[in-house]
């Protein structure tokens, strides 16, 4: 079975068998990983992308630089990644320099986590959050 990813660097749209998740899959058009161990930053325009079409969770961690719990967590978020590769994936969007997030995801405060599939939101949460409450929320969220 096929699955749909969008490149997190450059939006692309990319299909791959479902049983190459874990082998290290490239975008076909800018040779980013597809499926990486680390949180990838990424733009507004690439997240509309990547929520509408994407078969496997992306969870998003819409964060700041002057945000104090923002940086806190950072390396947690960091944890959960590589703890979930292949499972979900995990993205950066910075808030300030994407200041229309706040109104399209009705953000209160930060830092916020959203996981989105499928076309769909399914779940968020605000706060600091350790990596293995990351991890287990993930994979709740994940089973809707
Ligand atoms: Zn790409």
């Amino acid at each position: 079975m096929n699955i749909k990813l969008t490149c997190l660097s450059c939006g692309q749209a990319n299909r791959i068998p479902q049983d190459r998740l874990r082998a290290k899959p490239k975008c076909g058009t800018c040779g980013a990983p597809l499926v990486g161990a680390a949180p990838v930053e990424i733009s507004l325009d690439v997240l509309k992308k990547a929520e509408r079409m994407d078969d496997l969770p992306l969870i998003v961690d819409f964060w700041a630089a002057w945000c104090g719990p923002c940086r806190m967590m950072a390396p947690e978020f960091a944890k959960a990644a590589q703890a979930l590769q292949g499972v979900a994936r995990f993205a950066k969007l910075d808030t300030e320099a994407f200041p229309a997030a706040g109104g399209r995801y009705g953000i209160r405060g930060i830092p916020l986590l959203i996981a989105f599939r499928g076309g769909r939101e399914i779940g968020r949460r605000t706060g600091v959050t350790p990596a293995q409450e990351i991890a287990d929320w993930v994979g709740a969220s994940a089973g809707k």
